[in-house]
């Protein structure tokens, strides 16, 4: 099925998503390769979150395929796709409101290891530690180290959405997907992620990227596929997509001043 040499982590294959009679998603095909920043970019209502649905398997798609890593994902539960490797960061962020910002960010990788094998009370001691250590690692990474102990609820929208990266990093997941991960936040917030992204991607970690702010998709994508009323009307590197006269028309010229 994959067509290029390079090393294909997600591979959506002839998909097609129908809501009633909505068409949101039609002859859908996608490759992802390892470690590039994918981005998914076209006008609201296009069918982009749809599509980042089918692919963590929160939506079933009419027909078709998601393959991650050389295996058919489509049918499986959430959380089996995320056990295998894929997370993601919600258009709206998903934390633990009561407890702090580093109880949220050890969560997920007790839950990661609590799911994988069972540990005696000594070596889960041992473990939490460990544990920890890396959640600071990553709270720094984001750049929350003095918001440690403040309770996620009371945090600002960027803050939530930046706490929400580290949960997804400390899960070294093999494909990390974004839905408009710097919505809500502040131009200095936004070039805080962009740079936050841009050492994820040195560390050679694959990417898909929805984002509607052009400024943080040209800094950070590989390469842009372009969808429109659900399906992808153009592809190809930054420089192309931009280029080209479909894109503007469906998307661009709408909204560049
Ligand atoms: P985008 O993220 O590009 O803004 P969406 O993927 O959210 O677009 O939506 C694509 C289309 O599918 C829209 O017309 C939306 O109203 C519709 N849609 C999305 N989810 C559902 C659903 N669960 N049931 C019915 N229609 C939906
Ligand atoms: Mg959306």
């Amino acid at each position: 099925m994959a067509t290029s040499d390079h090393n294909v982590v997600l591979h959506v294959a002839d998909v097609h998503m129908r809501f009633g009679g909505l068409h949101a998603l039609a002859d859908i095909d996608l490759e992802v390769e390892e470690g590039k920043t994918h981005a998914i970019i076209g006008p609201n209502g296009a069918g982009k979150s749809t599509l980042l649905n089918v692919c963590v398997g929160r939506l079933f798609p009419t027909s078709g395929a998601v393959v991650f890593d050389g295996q058919v994902i489509t049918g499986k539960k959430p959380h089996e796709i995320n056990q295998a490797g894929v997370a993601r960061v919600f258009q709206t962020p998903e934390i633990f409101p009561e407890l702090s910002v580093l109880d949220n960010v050890m969560a997920p990788a007790f839950a990661k290891r609590d799911g994988a094998f069972k540990l005696n009370f000594f070596s889960n001691m041992h473990k939490e530690g460990e544990i920890r250590e890396e959640a600071r690692h990553f709270i720094n990474d984001v750049g929350m180290t003095a918001k440690l102990d403040t309770h996620a609820g009371a945090l600002s929208r960027g803050d939530k959405r930046r706490l929400e990266l580290a949960m997804c990093l400390i899960q070294h997941p093999r494909l990390l997907l974004l839905d408009e991960p710097t919505a809500g936040m502040s131009r200095h917030d936004t070039n805080t992620t962009i740079e936050l992204l841009r050492k994820i991607k040195e560390r050679g970690m694959t990417k898909i990227i929805i984002e509607h702010d052009m400024h943080v998709v040209f800094s950070l994508a590989d390469k842009i596929s372009v969808l429109a009323q659900g399906r992808i009307i153009a592809e190809g590197a930054p420089d192309e997509v931009r280029a080209d006269p479909r894109v503007k028309e469906a998307y661009l010229g709408s909204e560049q001043e």
